[in-house]
């Protein structure tokens, strides 16, 4: 089983007293089901002094959040989702098991493909995304087939200039 909620995600709460808000996962604890999140679920901490040197003060603590109240946000389409999984071959061509987004198919997770294409671009954020493009497209097919398929069309316009734009480079 591959994990649907991982360490570097950027999750939203959907429950609880911090329900719609956003925050990046910093530490899960997969036996009791529980994450840590930046900024969600803080919790105040007396903190007595212990020696004249210390001084009694009020520390910030990140309580666990359930990982059951917590969503994935796809970093491509921005949403808070509903994630599958599908199969991509990594960089010796052995079966990998990668997240991805059920509302916009791409896949959550980098491949070795999409690393590599952020190295040799490491210019801007954006002409990173524009060289994993081809990378994620090829997992993306049965994927599609599983997720609901109207989501598919929609993100197809904008790649046909990233394509055009990495061709003439
Ligand atoms: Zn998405």
């Amino acid at each position: 089983m591959i994990a649907k909620i991982k360490k570097n995600d950027t999750v939203k709460v959907i429950a609880g007293n911090d329900a719609g808000k956003t925050g990046k996962v910093i530490g899960i604890n997969r036996e009791k089901g529980t994450a840590t999140v930046d900024g969600i679920n803080i919790q105040k901490k007396h903190r007595k002094a212990r020696s004249a040197q210390e001084t009694s003060r009020i520390e910030d603590m990140l309580g666990p959040v359930d990982l059951s109240n917590l969503m994935v946000v796809c970093p491509t389409c921005g949403k808070a989702v509903r994630v599958g999984i599908t199969v991509v071959k990594d960089e010796n061509g052995k079966d990998k098991k990668v997240r991805v987004c059920k509302k916009c198919n791409a896949v959550i997770d980098k491949t070795a493909e999409a690393k590599a294409a952020k190295k040799a671009v490491k210019k801007t954020a954006k002409a990173a995304e524009e060289a994993a493009e081809p990378a994620k497209k090829a997992p993306r097919k049965t994927a599609a087939k599983k997720a609901e398929g109207a989501a598919t069309e929609v993100k197809k316009a904008p790649r046909k200039t990233a394509a055009k734009k990495a061709d003439a480079e």
